[in-house]
């Protein structure tokens, strides 16, 4: 029987020169943001800066997490108490949690059989709902048709935020995921595709938008000190209406940051080489679903999904056990028991008038999630997925 056995939750070192900016700063005694010298740019700032040039964006704020991020967005975006936002019914808790701290209402759209947010459900709780408001989580690196998206959003006039936790990196036609909605949010949690432990951006093109963000992050009237930010006058009346939410990037996550950013394409490629290895395995074995990916989405391959149509829950736990039990680390997404990081919409039970979402749950009911980490090489993959299609046809009768 073979068997895996390297950790599922092991990420590779922080690079060297991010490791040594770091000491830097620390030597320094200099952490807080706006710690600097007279014409000094912090680590926090050119961190900042950096991002912006990516994504190619004129704004983008760093701040404590990706959570963090999608609440000030909703904030900045004007989002009122009691106000509806349409978001992903097939996203993590964070998600749904960033609406309801901004005091909105989720509106859960179902999931389609490719795991992007099904469109037509989309447009019809658009046009039922009045939300003005939607939250797309590109859940687990799946971009959904962005121009029919985009088409959704200006028809019914929604302010688009992109939860860009799971596709910083990825692209629709050549545009960078991020830059298709009015405000995009990423993280920097250890999970994701850049690790600080915590972090997050929020970038956007609306001056008034990051300007408000800038003062929800906590920027007290320190707010010139931003570089990848609108100019000063922005600010001149949102600094005496906008509360001060604390939830400031610091200079060692950022000294440790700005390196990854560096070399971010070249680890999605990394991750992209390990998830056509461990795709091509898997679809050797009929029972097993890997949905096409249209040839518009470039994704980052830092995870993988999969569906096993014919089985049932109890068959889908075995799975999850067997694989398990041979060192391969599975999520199910259908338990209606929440476990880890991974919750079904019908546990967020803080959401008034849940609706129930067949389809959501049909789909979740056979789908299986495995992280892919840098830390694996392409013949661990090869061993993986090996794994994985050993034990779906064990399950099988
Ligand atoms: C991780 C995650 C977030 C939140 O990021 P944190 O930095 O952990 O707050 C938001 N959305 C999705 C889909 C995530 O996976």
């Amino acid at each position: 029987m073979k068997v895996f056995n390297k950790a599922f939750t092991q990420q590779e070192a922080i690079p060297e020169e991010g490791i040594l900016a770091a000491i830097e700063v620390m030597r320094s005694g200099r952490l807080h943001r706006y710690n600097t010298l007279p014409d000094e740019k912090s680590e926090t700032d050119l961190l900042e800066i950096e991002f912006a040039e990516y994504q190619g964006v004129p704004y983008c704020l760093a701040c404590s997490s990706g959570g963090y991020a999608l609440h000030v967005a909703m904030r900045a975006a004007g989002v009122q108490a009691g106000d509806k936002v349409l978001c992903n019914a097939f996203t993590l808790a964070p998600v749904p949690g960033s609406i309801h701290n901004s005091g909105a209402v989720p509106v859960l759209v179902d999931v389609a059989d490719d795991y992007c947010i099904d469109l037509d459900d989309l447009e019809a709780k658009a046009a039922s709902s009045g939300a003005q408001y939607f939250m797309l989580s590109h859940m687990r690196g799946h971009l959904a048709d962005m121009d029919r998206i985009m088409a959704i959003c200006d028809q019914y006039g929604l302010f688009l935020i992109e939860d860009c936790a799971h596709t910083m990196g990825a692209s629709w036609k050549g545009k960078k995921s991020g830059t298709f909605g009015d405000v995009a949010c990423f993280s920097a949690q250890t999970y994701k595709h850049v690790n600080s432990g915590e972090g997050g951006f929020l970038t956007t093109r609306h001056g008034e938008v990051m300007a408000r963000a800038i003062m929800y992050s906590g920027s007290y009237m320190l707010y010139e000190r931003h570089f990848a930010a609108p100019a000063k006058e922005t600010f001149q009346q949102i600094r005496f209406d906008t509360p001060n939410y604390s939830g400031r990037m610091d200079n060692l996550r950022a000294a440790i940051l700005r390196p990854q950013i560096a070399r971010l394409d070249a680890q999605c490629e990394r991750w992209n080489r390990r998830y056509s290895v461990i795709e091509a395995v898997l679809r050797q074995s009929a029972t097993i679903v890997v949905p096409k990916r249209p040839e518009a989405e470039t994704f980052v391959g830092s995870s993988i999904q999969f569906s096993l149509p014919s089985f049932s829950a109890s068959q889908m736990l075995d799975v999850v056990k067997r694989c398990g039990e041979r060192g391969v680390v599975l999520k199910w997404f259908g338990d209606a028991e929440p476990k880890d990081y991974t919750s079904r919409y019908d546990s967020w039970r803080y959401i008034e008038d849940m609706p129930k979402l067949p389809n959501t749950e049909q789909v979740l009911a056979t789908l299986l999630d495995m992280r892919i980490p840098l830390t694996f090489s392409e013949e661990d993959c090869v061993l993986i997925s090996e794994i994985i299609v050993a034990v779906v046809s064990e399950c099988e009768s």
